[in-house]
């Protein structure tokens, strides 16, 4: 059994913004309240986290969250890892990314960096590679998250897949760079920065719709999502695609 859980569906800023009197960021529709990228995965008793930024101790108590299994990083960015310290009462979790990524998490925990593996001994640090769940094989896809003005770096979505079905989750891009791992994907859930975030590390909305014309998954959901268009008009919008949806927090689904 494995299911999926929306904890956050926001960007950096999260949804509404501090002092935005944006017609989103003044809308009623809890749909419109976005807090920044996280997602559960249960793979029958094993509870996944994907990406703990600043808001995840809200995430974790308002969705009863009792234990962690794993926590898995995308990429280092506050708004993916900003929440980490809330692992500390996790009664024993590993915290998993690719190599690449725990370098660049590393670097900017400066001299708290040994906080996680000295202070804490039920987190266990572990380099990611591809292992299995049940009957869930877990693996990463490298993605390319680069601003224009030169700011990379190293990121990757998670693919969970079994005989019966394969999802990923890839919040913040704007390359694949293996693209070959993503066929015949049930879901896709991408990257929804904007309708046209060209330049800005995101392939945004518009984006995300030419992945899905390309990699045709029975079913695409867009998260990481901006103040810029109300939840009930964007959803409209991109169902003139296909299959795609736009993601609020607290969306769930079993796969
Ligand atoms: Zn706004
Ligand atoms: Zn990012
Ligand atoms: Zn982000």
């Amino acid at each position: 059994m494995i299911s999926i859980k929306f904890l956050g569906t926001g960007t950096v800023m999260g949804v509404p913004i501090w002092n935005c009197e944006c017609d989103v960021c003044k809308s009623t529709d809890k749909k419109d309240k976005r807090y920044r990228s996280s997602l559960l995965v249960k793979i029958n008793e094993k509870n996944i986290i994907i990406d703990f930024g600043q808001d995840f101790r809200n995430q974790l108590i308002e969705n009863n969250i009792k234990k962690i299994d794993y926590a898995f990083l995308t990429h280092a960015h506050r708004d993916h890892y900003g929440g980490v310290e809330n692992l500390a009462t996790a009664e024993n979790v590993i915290f998993m990314a690719p190599k690449d990524v725990l370098e660049e998490f590393n670097e900017l925990q400066g001299s708290s960096k040994e906080w996680l593996t000295t202070r804490n001994k039920t987190i266990t640090v572990k380099e990611f590679s591809p292992f299995s769940i049940d009957d869930i094989s877990i693996e990463t896809v490298k993605l390319e998250h680069k601003k224009d003005w030169g700011a990379d770096v190293p990121c990757y979505g998670y693919i969970f897949s079994s005989n019966n079905f394969k999802f990923a989750y890839m919040s913040d891009f704007n390359k694949i760079l293996e693209i070959e791992k993503l066929q015949n994907c049930d879901l896709i859930i991408s990257d929804g920065n904007g309708l046209n975030n060209k330049g800005h590390g995101h392939v945004g909305i518009h984006g995300s719709i030419e992945i899905f014309k390309i990699l045709k998954p029975k079913k695409m959901i867009l998260t990481h999502l901006t103040h810029k268009m109300l939840h009930k008009d964007v959803s409209n919008y991109v169902k003139k695609y296909g299959n795609i949806d736009i993601a609020y927090d607290g969306m769930e689904l079993k796969l």
